[in-house]
């Protein structure tokens, strides 16, 4: 069985451990911090196996080196992005497959955040870890990509099973929701959702993982053909890529 533990850090990142009961294996999915990793796994009595790193940002991989030191454990990240990911071992590319125990952990490259974006995906266990690409209600800013390549990658994410579970590097929820609120009023499950999320938050609950059903629901991101979103832009005889690059542009406005 794989579990997954949730470590909120810094201001508003998640850090992901994820350990093979079986094997014993365990990863970190983006230790932007060593500390607190270093705690949890000492307190499960775990070893550190690999990092995994979605992106070179420095709230992803800031942990990198002092983990490795501490632990011995390899650092796997993008190969195109290598002289960028700190201490890295096993560089990866799209299609890439890594082992945690019996788990097979699949590469997928999603570049638009940054050139060299990936995210690891665990079919067996229906969990897609995403970094700084998707967000619930959101999606990562394009500081090297193009919309484009944004809009492909998050396409690689929906062509996923309806009930993957969606593992985000940050919660950006609240503010994720007022945004999306604002392009797609009248969306019933965005409103439910909103509550729903507003009562996590005010009892300090995360709002993260979301699933891909909600998103599919829900994300403005992944709604481009939404005939309310595209009134909202008035752009209703807009191309999907045409609106996605409006609603980032509005996004980083907003
Ligand atoms: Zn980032
Ligand atoms: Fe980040």
């Amino acid at each position: 069985m794989l579990e997954i533990q949730q470590i909120a850090v810094l201001n508003d990142n998640y850090i992901y451990l994820i350990h093979d009961t079986e094997s014993g294996d365990t990863a970190a999915v983006d230790p932007a911090v060593a500390e607190p990793v270093l705690t949890v796994l000492q307190h499960n009595n775990w070893q550190l196996k690999y990092i995994f790193n979605t992106h070179h940002h420095a709230d992803h991989v800031g942990g990198n080196l002092f983990l490795k030191n501490h632990t011995g454990c390899l650092i796997a990240g993008c190969a195109a992005d290598q002289q960028r990911i700190p201490g890295i071992d096993i560089k990866l590319s799209e299609g890439d497959t890594l082992k945690l125990g019996e788990y097979t952990i699949h590469v997928i490259s999603c570049a638009g955040h940054t050139t060299g974006h990936i995210a690891f995906y665990i079919a067996a266990a229906g969990a897609l870890f995403c970094g700084d690409t998707l967000f619930a209600m959101g999606c990562g800013r394009l500081f090297e990509g193009t919309a484009k390549q944004m809009q492909q990658s998050l396409r690689k994410f929906t062509a996923l099973p309806l009930t993957t579970k969606i593992y985000c590097a940050h919660e950006y929820t609240a503010a994720n929701a007022q945004f999306a609120r604002f392009v797609e009023p009248e969306n019933p499950d965005l409103l439910s959702a909103i509550e729903r999320i507003k009562q996590l938050r005010s009892d300090n609950q995360p709002t993260v993982p979301t699933t891909l059903a909600q998103e599919l629901a829900t994300n403005p991101f992944l709604r481009t053909n939404s005939a309310d979103i595209k009134t909202t832009l008035a752009m209703q005889n807009s191309s999907e890529l045409e609106v996605f690059t409006e609603l980032r542009e509005r996004k980083n406005q907003f």
